[in-house]
């Protein structure tokens, strides 16, 4: 049975196909660049007035003080931001400018209007400003020419207005992948039926669902699926033509109606790995099929939680073209000697709390992989590793951050 690290470097090792997509701009948040990006135009396009002030020449207001100000005459003209005045400003004479203006020709820096005081036809300066003080200058933040982002880049907020600033407003990024979500058990209900003897609602389509969409990728249900070998295989060829990638929960363990192994291996998709040496999450299995991946996860409900953090996510990052596969991860410090199985790997839900300026974790109650408000509660998957029986009080230990 591999271990958890040997079934990620095998996801991991999986060669996707990246796709590429044209996005209007704002659609493009979030995902990676799929093009280096270069500017047409300078930004600023114009030397500007960082401030609302004054237009000077600098050399004019030298040894300008609270106690000995310079007296300059008033322009009578203003200058507005979005207004280009063709007004020199010669030497002994200032302009009113507002943030943004475009500075006027013989102007070369600007005094805040805080340090000046309109007297009549005049103007008090009271503080000497530097050549360009206040002034920003043509190109100053982009040149013509610059590579604005470069390809494989994550696209943040930030992003998103440097591109409105050089005027992108479509842009390519890498496609995310579809995951098609298929429930298996002749025990699943839907989730506005009720519940009575035997019955569970299908909760995993939804918690996949909702994975799958903050992972960044897009997802379609394909609803329940009895456990019936034609009914299974009908979703699962169904979802594999439209679908990047596609995850089945329920029907991967040794149960005696447990067909979705073989109809998988029927169906010749290749086997990459099943079972992982992991609590939550042991019969998992990973596939492939022609260019397409294929989770089988273990139907309870923490398990496929924890299987999708630690096995889905970083693939579909992978096929994401991002580099960060995995949520953050910390370490964070046990409050007391916890006993577990060595040889195993254990991903414990936990809370983690400050004591003295150090984090340390909590188990949030029961860990049944059956127990999903054990999930809903946690702050993070605490690693127990496998080469260790007991992690002792004050020992350091991995945690994923569920919540950032
Ligand atoms: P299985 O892996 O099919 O043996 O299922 C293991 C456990 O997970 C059983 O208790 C199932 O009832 C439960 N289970 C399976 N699929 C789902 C689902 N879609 N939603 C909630 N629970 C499920
Ligand atoms: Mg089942």
């Amino acid at each position: 049975m591999l271990s958890v690290k040997e079934a990620q470097a095998k996801v991991l090792e999986s060669e996707v196909k990246i796709k590429s997509i044209k996005v209007a701009l704002l659609e493009s948040c979030g995902k990676v660049i799929a093009e280096d990006v270069i500017s047409n135009d300078f930004i600023p396009a114009f030397d500007n007035s960082a401030i609302d002030g004054f237009g000077v020449r600098a050399i004019d207001i030298i040894g300008a003080d609270k106690n000995y100000p310079v007296k300059l005459k008033l322009i009578k003209e203003d200058i507005p931001a979005g207004k280009v005045s063709d007004m020199s400003v010669e030497s002994g004479f200032a302009i009113p400018i507002m943030t943004g203006a475009s500075i006027p020709s013989g102007c070369d820096c600007v005094v805040m209007k805080e340090d000046a005081l309109k007297e009549g036809r005049d103007v008090l300066v009271f503080r000497e400003c530097s050549q360009g003080e206040n002034i920003r200058c043509r190109g100053e933040d982009i040149k013509q020419g610059d590579m604005v982002l470069k390809a494989g880049k994550k696209i943040y907020p930030a992003d998103i207005g440097v591109l409105a600033s050089i005027g992108v407003s479509e842009i390519n990024v890498n496609k995310p992948p579809l995951a098609g979500i298929i429930s298996t058990g002749d025990e699943l209900v839907g989730i506005k039926d009720n519940l009575s003897e035997g019955r569970v609602r299908d909760s995993n389509s939804y918690c996949l669902a909702a994975q799958a969409a903050e992972a960044g990728a897009n997802f379609k249900m394909y609803g329940i699926a009895k456990d019936d070998k034609n009914l299974i295989r009908d979703k699962i060829f169904s979802a594999l033509e439209e679908c990047d990638l596609l995850l089945i929960s329920g029907g991967v363990s040794v149960g005696d109606y447990d067909f979705v192994k073989e109809i998988l291996a029927d169906a010749g998709a290749e086997f990459i790995f099943w079972r992982v040496n992991q609590r939550p999450g042991k019969p998992l299995a990973f596939l492939t099929f022609k260019d397409k991946f294929i989770f089988g996860l273990p139907g309870n409900p923490v398990s496929v939680m924890v299987c999708f953090e630690m096995y889905v996510r970083p693939l579909i990052k992978k096929m994401m073209g991002e580099s960060n596969f995995f949520k953050r991860k910390i370490t964070a410090k046990a409050l007391q000697d916890y006993q577990h199985k060595e040889g195993t790997t254990d991903f414990i839900r936990v809370v983690l709390e400050r004591v003295d300026n150090q984090c340390y974790f909590k188990p949030t109650g029961k860990q049944g992989s059956g127990i999903l408000t054990s999930m809903a509660e946690a702050d993070g998957l605490a690693v127990f590793p496998d080469d260790r029986n007991t992690i002792f009080k004050e020992d350091p230990v991995d945690v994923y951050l569920l919540r950032q």
